[in-house]
């Protein structure tokens, strides 16, 4: 029998592509909208075939009818029919897990599941030990979790699976936004390990899913710098640069952060890891650099990780004068030989355009600059080749030459 949710169309056809929209698609775009398609009907929220304008296979997709991304293709799949979802996304979680070997130990934390990238559009998992983290923003994933929650509880035996459904992408699918604990026992806070650094997480209240497990890589090489070095925490959320730096061996870190839970976090994270010199402060990160500005203290690395401040294409412009200032400031502040490393989350910034933006805040400075590193997210976190708009996170490490 064939699963009423998982049915190609009303008929049973592949959904098909139109002549443009299919070159896109075979050159590995993913995302189509309701004029992308050849007429017929598209029902909300199921798996499909689709094929392209010449009625070649390319793969499964996921339908919406209720925002304009109507199409989001996950994929080839064997065999002509729409698979059962039990089968489809045990396949696909299987191969996500498999990929992440290496990063599966009781006290790791790393993103099992990166949506497009993992072949499963608007889903993302994190696992912070025992406790798997989701975040769901297509509604034929919402509608799926029944066979997606227990295959990947099994799977990697976890005692806890809670739903972060409280991101506003879920509004334009018409989807509640909510916190949902989905499987076993509320676990309201844990603790991972990272390069030997404990860190707590609260997969219940924290920020996105817990952590910031995208900048790992950058932590790495925040604690390679820092030894010796008076560091400049900006955004720092719990802490995870400081805490890394300190480990480092750093002579201190100060954690600059609006949110007075975080800056808590990172206290306790320093006692936890019996980490010594960590100052927290409670600020605006644009008024205490401004204050900065007029006094004497510099420092000897920098880091400069604020939110996406472009969170649409409409923000652009503002959140490039935001970035740039910010550089700006922080660059000032550099000593001798001085490191910032500084980073952009927004998908609108392209690293080309950041590394413009760097360049312009770098411009009248009585010193010149160096990049001296690119970095980007991890790689439990893969961006995908033809969608450039999956490799979100940029990092440049610059360094002050007199
Ligand atoms: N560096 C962190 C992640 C930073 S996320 C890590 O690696 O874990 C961005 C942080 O900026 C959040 O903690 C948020 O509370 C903080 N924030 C946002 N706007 C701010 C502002 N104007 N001033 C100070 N902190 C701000």
């Amino acid at each position: 029998m064939s699963d009423p949710i998982a049915a190609s169309s009303p008929s049973g056809a592949p959904i098909r592509l139109n002549k443009k929209a299919s070159q896109l698609a075979r050159r590995g775009h993913p995302w189509f909208y309701r004029d992308d398609l050849l007429p017929g009907e598209v029902l909300h929220a199921t798996m499909v075939r689709v094929a392209d304008v010449e009625g070649r296979d390319l793969g499964l997709g996921f339908t919406s009818t209720v925002s304009k991304l109507a199409l989001r293709l996950c994929g080839s799949f064997a065999g002509k029919d729409v698979p059962g979802r039990e089968e489809f996304f045990a396949e696909r979680l299987r191969r996500a897990v498999d990929r992440r070997a290496g990063m599966l130990g009781p006290m790791d934390g790393a993103r099992l599941v990166h949506g497009e990238s993992d072949g499963l559009p608007g889903l993302i998992v994190d696992r912070y030990g025992p406790v798997l983290v989701l975040q769901v923003t297509a509604p034929f994933v919402d509608r799926c979790l029944d066979a997606i929650v227990p295959f990947l509880a099994q799977l990697l035996n976890a005692e806890c699976v809670v739903a972060r459904n409280d991101v506003s992408a879920r509004k334009l699918e018409q989807l509640p936004q909510e916190v949902q604990l989905l499987h076993g026992r509320r676990i309201t806070e844990t603790t991972i390990i990272e390069h030997g650094i404990k860190h707590t997480i609260r997969p219940f209240t924290g920020h996105k899913t817990g952590f910031y497990l995208d900048q790992r890589p950058a932590r790495a090489l925040v604690r390679d710098l820092a030894k010796g070095r008076a560091v400049l925490d900006l955004f720092s959320y719990q802490g995870g640069f400081s805490l890394a730096a300190l480990a480092g061996g750093a002579r201190s870190a100060l954690a600059v952060d609006q949110s007075e839970d975080a800056l808590q976090l990172a206290q306790q994270g320093a006692e936890q890891n019996e980490l010594h010199g960590l100052s927290i402060q409670h600020s605006n990160v644009f008024d205490f650099l401004r204050e900065l500005r007029e006094g004497p203290a510099r420092f000897d690395l920098v880091v400069l990780d604020p939110p996406a401040f472009a969170k649409s294409r409409r923000e652009l412009d503002g959140a490039l004068r935001g970035y740039r200032d910010l550089n700006r400031l922080a660059l000032r502040l550099l000593t001798e030989h001085g490191f910032l490393l500084t980073c952009s989350c927004s998908h609108h910034v392209t690293l080309p355009m950041f590394e413009d933006l760097v360049r312009q805040a770098a411009a009248g400075l009585p010193f010149r600059i160096a990049l001296r590193q690119r970095l980007g997210a991890g790689p439990d976190h893969p961006a995908w080749l033809s969608l450039p708009e999956s490799e979100y996170l940029k990092v440049l490490l610059l360094q002050r030459l007199d």
